[in-house]
């Protein structure tokens, strides 16, 4: 009776009190997914992935815990995003559903791409998604208001989101830098942070660069001293960046337009990212700029900038793959200017010297960003724009988010340096409710954040699937097994025979293999038994049956992935 009446009170919370759930994405960079609650009423802010570590194979995505949403689908009244990047909006489609389909509210640009994904996925009529600017203030359900607020990004119309409820308004910084004079896109929204000054009972801000003293720089910046080299260099350029860096493609691409130069894109995620800011008029030029691979000879050297992806050296992206000598139609040659238009993610430090160290080798000449010559600059507030911010909306609680803890740690130590209380900033963790009672903040109770992993597999893209055999079979080999049927009968003739390359060495593995063949013929039985006729066995179901439960059975005793492919005969 005790535990009844506990249970019906979880469900249905009608005390007086505001909370915040930092479900997902506060303890590090991606998956960021956050909600408040006031009584039967839930907003959602962002629903991001992050990708996996190092160690889970076969795992494409990881998405913000949903098991409390899902329980609370009935009131969840609105999805708020700040921005389009994937840590921010790519666990929607997988999310989604769950949650009932509530409406999304996100800037133009973020709308174009959560409707491109929402097609993809035949989601479309279902998904509810309203566009908002700088201007957009909404009403959702009885109790929330929330305000867009135009920051700088790295990518057009990012936001931090001002809240507001019955009991207490929260700030959602978003990922934000103040940019003093940015590239194709508005100052931030300087004006509308001041009025919530007195006004923010909880501020969430990312700490990306909290540990970077002094001032991001401007992309004006950047952008001018591109062209300067870009314009005087005679051989041709091949550039890279981040594909989610739009401002800054569209810099580049104004740069090459500028000084005479033809531009190629190389990489199927930058070219999806452009099509769709330009489909979307936030990137304006016309098609001629751009050519195609095989035009690429038909200019002179310094006529050409080819913008490609793989700045972190990874082993598919098209600069690493050029540095390779792999690509089929872009071969570095002397007298070539390769720029590294970003930086450098500390994991991937060594892959991207040695990528460098091969494009050196090949006779190309190679620019990095340094501090004398800004070609790259961060979307993220460094420390002087994190303090701006607080010092514009002065929050009476505030809480550093988007960074692992030694970041927001750091966040924290800026922020008592700059005169905040610290006793009112909040270190918090994924899965920790909070409640605000009007005066104070006090943790509440932690629900259920472990993320939930995502195989893409079967989603339909075939060319991760190919990277992710490739990636198998070099970490694991392959293992083959050879089954004879009886055309008649369907039962097995003879034994399996098994060939392997890279994955066991035969003669060590009598014990593994005995298991492997008890398990085909358990499962081969199990099927034959299942086929209600005979003759029209579905032997296509017995292969991906057996390849399942042998990469079960495999990962289980030797804690390895080996491709597993069967021949049915
Ligand atoms: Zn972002
Ligand atoms: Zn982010």
């Amino acid at each position: 009776m005790k535990d009844e009446r506990k249970k019906m009170k979880e469900e249905k919370d009608d005390r007086d009190v505001l909370k915040l759930c930092t479900l997902s994405g506060t303890t590090e960079i991606g998956r960021n997914c956050n909600f408040a609650q006031y009584k039967d009423e839930i907003v959602v802010i962002d629903a991001g992935y992050s990708f996996p570590g190092q160690e889970m194979y076969g795992i494409d995505y990881l998405i913000p815990n949903t098991r409390y949403l899902k329980k609370n689908k009935q009131y969840i009244k609105a999805i708020l995003i700040t921005h389009g990047h994937l840590d921010h909006i790519g666990a929607l489609r997988w999310m989604l559903p769950d949650l009932g389909y509530p409406p999304i509210y996100a800037g133009g640009f973020a709308k174009s791409l959560i409707e491109l994904k929402m097609k993809e996925y035949k989601m479309e009529d279902k998904v509810k998604i309203y566009g908002v600017d700088r201007n957009s203030q909404i009403t959702i359900g009885k109790y929330f208001k929330a305000s867009f607020i135009g920051i700088n990004h790295s990518i057009p119309d990012a936001f931090s989101i001002f809240l507001e409820s019955p009991k207490g308004n929260l700030f959602f910084s978003g990922d934000f830098k103040f940019d003093v004079k940015p590239a194709n896109e508005p100052l931030s929204d300087y004006q509308k942070l001041h009025s919530l000054r007195g006004k923010v009972d909880l501020a969430l801000i990312e700490s990306t660069n909290a540990t970077v003293p002094g001032k991001a720089p401007s992309e004006t910046e950047v952008s001018k001293n591109l062209e300067e080299v870009i314009s005087n260099y005679p051989g041709r350029i091949i550039l890279s960046a981040f594909s989610s860096l739009i401002t800054r493609l569209y810099s580049v691409i104004e740069i090459a337009k500028r000084t005479n130069r033809k531009v190629l894109l190389a990489g199927r995620s930058l070219d999806q990212a452009i099509t769709i800011a330009r489909n979307n008029g936030y990137i304006k030029v016309e098609d001629d700029i751009f050519i195609k691979d095989k035009e690429l000879g038909k200019y002179p050297d310094n006529r050409i900038l080819i913008l490609c992806t793989g700045s972190q050296g990874e082993r598919f992206a098209v600069l690493n793959r050029i540095s390779l000598n792999e690509h089929r139609t872009i071969k570095i040659k002397k007298g070539d200017l390769v720029i590294m238009s970003s930086s450098e993610i500390p994991e991937n430090i060594s892959k991207i010297e040695k990528m460098t160290d091969r494009i050196i080798a090949l006779g190309a000449d190679l620019m990095k960003d340094t501090v004398n010559l800004k070609i790259h600059s961060t979307g993220h507030g460094n420390q002087e724009d994190i303090r701006a911010m607080v010092n514009m909306i002065k929050p009476k609680y505030i809480m550093p988010i988007h960074g692992s803890l030694t970041f927001r740690y750091f966040n924290k130590q800026n922020l008592e340096k700059w005169g905040f209380n610290k006793n009112n900033i909040f270190l918090t963790d994924d899965g920790q409710m909070w409640e605000y009672d009007g005066r104070t903040w006090r943790r509440g109770k932690k629900i259920e954040s472990k993320p939930i992993l995502i195989d893409g597999l079967g989603v339909g893209d075939i060319g991760d699937i190919v990277l992710k055999d490739r990636k198998q079979l070099s970490e694991f080999g392959v293992f083959t097994v050879i089954l004879n049927l009886s055309a008649n009968t369907k039962k097995i003739i003879g034994k399996p025979r098994f060939l392997s390359r890279g994955f066991i060495y035969f003669k060590h593995s009598h014990e593994l293999l005995k298991e492997i063949q008890n398990c085909i013929f358990d499962t081969h039985r199990e099927w034959l038994n299942s086929q209600k006729d005979i003759e029209q066995a579905n032997e296509k179901e017995l292969k991906t049956q057996l390849e399942k439960n042998l990469g079960k059975l495999i990962y289980k005793k030797t804690e390895r992935e080996p491709i597993i492919l069967v021949d049915v005969m």
